[in-house]
């Protein structure tokens, strides 16, 4: 990430990072042209469950592509990091997971591992948005700033803005944090011609987010049905909890405080 080299505003760059290729800014042709050449699997498979031999062994994948199913073989293992949700859900389709709910949505149970998708976690946050009344409306991200970046890696395309701000506050007894504070915005806003000249006509503004740290609310990851191509059900249950709800509503009510809104 680029460090903030334009006062407070830049851009959000997200990185490709594919092995072999060079750090940056992609087009969409010319990232998939590159993850290609270095073998990387940019294409659109849906893994839908895990394969197993004999000895219930994980040995591959069978995924969706086209509409046709395809099994792939593991050389040495499997490794699942589908993401949160769609990790326990493959583990789910290939009947790994409560007994009873697999039983209920028709799925053959390989291993009864009540567990699976249990545990569902977040970070729950609430963003208060501040204005910067009489903030520069003119829009930084312009051919100009584009040739700062491609030549000396300045300017406001180098920057992150104020996304990379964060501050740990309401520590616990035991000296660890429970709520978070992210901020956001103060990029370079866009300029749809590219002109250096283009303005907007709305104030600049950026946000702050209390967000909560450690919850003891737990949510649940489901399958509607046996189909590995469903949408899974996602049960939050967000703040639960008083103790949550207070403590995040005392993060807001102290961001409000600090910036008098
Ligand atoms: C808004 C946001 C901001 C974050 N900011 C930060 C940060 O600043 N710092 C930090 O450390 N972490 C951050 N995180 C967390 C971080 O992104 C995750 O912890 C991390 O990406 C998890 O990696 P993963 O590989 O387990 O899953 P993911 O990155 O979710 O990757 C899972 C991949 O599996 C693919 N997939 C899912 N199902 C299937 C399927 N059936 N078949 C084939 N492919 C499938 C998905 O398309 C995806 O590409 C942030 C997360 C979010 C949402």
């Amino acid at each position: 990430m680029g460090m903030l080299r334009h006062r407070l505003s830049g851009a959000v760059i997200t990185p490709y990072i594919v092995k072999g290729c060079e750090y940056h800014i992609w087009d969409t042709d010319e990232f998939w042209e590159c993850a290609i050449t270095h073998q990387t699997n940019p294409e659109n498979h849906q893994v839908m469950r895990v394969l197993f031999n004999e000895h219930n062994e994980a040995i591959g994948v069978q995924y969706m592509k086209n509409n046709r199913t395809h099994n792939l073989y593991a050389v040495k293992e499997v490794i699942i990091s589908a993401g949160t949700i769609m990790s326990p859900v493959i583990l789910m389709n290939s009947g790994i997971g409560n007994p009873d709910h697999l039983h209920e949505k028709g799925v053959p149970v390989r291993v009864p591992l009540r567990g699976v998708g249990e545990n569902l976690k977040n970070h729950v946050s609430y963003q208060v948005k501040v204005d910067l009344l009489g903030s520069d409306g003119r829009n930084q991200l312009n051919n100009r700033s584009l040739s700062e970046f491609l030549s000396s890696g300045t300017g406001p395309l180098s920057s992150t803005g104020l996304s990379q701000v964060g501050a740990m506050i309401k520590y616990n007894a035991r000296g660890v944090p429970s709520l978070q504070v992210f901020f956001a915005g103060l990029q370079a806003l866009n300029s749809t011609t590219g002109s250096i000249h283009e303005t907007n006509d709305y104030n600049r503004h950026f946000g702050i987010s209390p967000t909560l740290l450690k919850t003891k609310s737990t949510g649940r990851i489901l399958l509607r049905d046996n189909n590995p191509l469903s949408y899974p059900a996602i049960h939050c249950s967000y703040l639960k909890y008083q103790e949550e709800r207070s403590l995040l509503i005392q993060g807001i009510r102290q961001e409000k405080d600090n910036y008098n809104i």
